[in-house]
C-alpha cells in the first residue's frame, strides 16, 4: 500500500489495546481520517516510543500513513512532532477551548473531505488560545467553521418573518427553528430563550471581517461574560442539528449546558 504524507493535527484518540491507539486526524490535504497507531505505547530498546514520546490531542505533526478507504481505517507509520503547543498546555481554559475546537471539527467535517483553509485557521487559533485573546480567537474560529460547513445558525434576521432584530428590543433564539426570532414571533417558538441583541450584533461584526483572516488583532476584545452566551447558543444549535450531544461544552461553558 502506498505511503501518504500530510501535516496533521490530532483531534481524538482512543486506547485500542495495551499498545495501540486509534486516532482521528485532521490532515491539511487529506481532511479527517482515522488511523491506528500500532505500538504507540511500546518503547524501543533505546527507551524511545515509536511515535516520538506519544501523541497528544491537538499536537501538530508531519505524519506518514497508509490509507485504505475501503476499510475506513489507515495505519500511522511515522509521527514527527512539528508543534506541541506547550504554552497552550499550561492554560486550562485555552486547552478546553482547543479540545472543543477539535471536537467540533471531528463532528462537522466529513471524513476524507479536505479543508486546507480551515486547517490553517485551526493551527493559527491553537497558537492564539494560549494568549489573552483566547476568547475572541476561539469564537472567530468557531464561526468560520460553522459557516464553512453550513452549520451556522441564522443570527441576523427572524427565521419566522424575516425582519431584522433591532438592538433596542429583546432578542430570542430557537434551536428548533435554527435561528433568532423577533419579539412578534417568539410566542410561536416554545423552545426559544432570550439572547442579548448586542451579542448578536457583535457576532455579525466578526462574521463581516475578511474571511480566513487569521489576524486576531482585528477582533474585538471579548470576555467569557460575552462569549459564554454565544458559545452556549451555538452548541445548542449544533447539538439540535446533529441530534447528538457534544462532550466539551460541559468544560467550556459556565453551567455546562
Ligand atoms: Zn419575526
Amino acid at each position: 500500500m502506498p505511503l501518504s504524507r500530510d501535516r496533521c493535527v490530532c483531534l481524538r484518540k482512543v486506547e485500542y489495546s495495551e499498545t495501540s491507539q486509534i486516532l482521528t486526524l485532521f490532515g491539511r490535504a487529506h481532511g479527517i481520517m482515522r488511523v491506528i497507531a500500532k505500538g504507540a505505547h511500546r518503547t524501543t530498546k533505546q527507551g524511545a516510543s515509536k511515535f516520538g514520546g506519544g501523541i497528544d490531542l491537538v499536537d501538530i505533526a508531519a505524519a506518514v500513513f497508509t490509507l485504505d478507504l475501503e476499510r475506513q481505517m489507515g495505519t500511522l507509520c511515522e509521527w514527527t512532532l512539528v508543534e506541541g503547543n506547550l504554552a497552550l498546555r499550561r492554560d486550562l481554559r485555552g486547552m478546553y477551548l482547543a479540545q472543543y475546537g477539535a471536537e467540533l471539527i471531528s463532528y462537522l467535517i466529513e471524513e476524507h473531505d479536505p479543508h486546507p483553509q480551515l486547517f490553517d485557521r485551526f493551527e493559527l487559533t491553537l497558537r492564539e488560545l494560549a494568549t489573552p485573546r483566547q476568547e475572541e480567537a476561539f469564537l472567530a474560529f468557531e464561526l468560520d467553521l460553522l459557516r464553512e460547513t453550513g452549520y451556522l445558525a441564522e443570527l441576523a434576521a427572524c427565521v419566522s418573518c424575516g425582519s431584522s432584530i433591532s438592538e433596542r428590543e429583546p432578542g430570542y433564539f430557537s434551536p428548533n427553528r435554527g435561528g433568532v426570532v423577533c419579539r412578534n414571533c417568539e410566542a410561536a417558538a416554545p423552545d426559544r430563550f432570550s439572547i442579548d441583541p448586542r451579542l448578536l450584533r457583535m457576532v455579525q461584526s466578526i462574521l463581516r471581517l475578511p474571511r480566513a483572516d487569521g489576524d486576531v488583532r482585528r477582533l474585538p476584545r471579548l470576555t467569557r461574560h460575552q462569549t459564554d452566551p454565544i458559545n452556549r447558543l451555538l452548541a445548542g444549535h449544533i447539538q439540535h442539528t446533529l441530534g447528538r450531544r457534544l462532550r466539551l461544552p460541559a468544560y467550556v461553558l459556565d453551567d455546562g449546558k
